[in-house]
């Protein structure tokens, strides 16, 4: 069961970017439809609803990022593609996201505290 995601804080300030830098992406790169999409992302872990993402494409596409075209048969799916402003978005975003990376994403330093300066520090005194 899908949970009502727009509840978690954490989805709103944060994973609804991320699902939104993916829709980016993969528009630019082969244009996309929503089943395609909410099976991509669930394939990264994310579990959303068509009710999250359909209204999600529609709002990008309003801002000029997406455009689509209407479908041939009435049935067939509706597919989204990139438009050159929806790739300077997502090249704003790329800058960012490598900025981030390098400080927050990547290899992890050895914390402090598990030095070996600090180690011998905690062993108790023994004469
Ligand atoms: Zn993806």
């Amino acid at each position: 069961m899908i949970a009502e995601p727009m509840r978690d804080p954490i989805v709103r300030e944060f994973l609804l970017a991320f699902w939104k830098i993916h829709i980016l992406h993969h528009a630019d790169e082969q244009g996309i439809y929503g089943q395609w999409m909410l099976e991509e992302l669930q394939r990264h872990g994310y579990r959303l609803s068509p009710g999250t993402l359909y209204p999600m494409l529609s709002r990008m596409a309003a801002r000029g990022w997406l455009r689509s075209a209407e479908p041939k048969r009435s049935k067939a799916a509706r597919i989204y593609r990139l438009t050159p402003r929806g790739q300077d978005v997502l090249n704003r975003i790329r800058e960012s996201l490598d900025e981030l990376y390098r400080e927050v994403g990547g290899p992890r330093p050895t914390p402090h505290h598990s030095g070996p300066e600090r180690r011998k520090r905690r062993q108790p005194a023994k004469s």
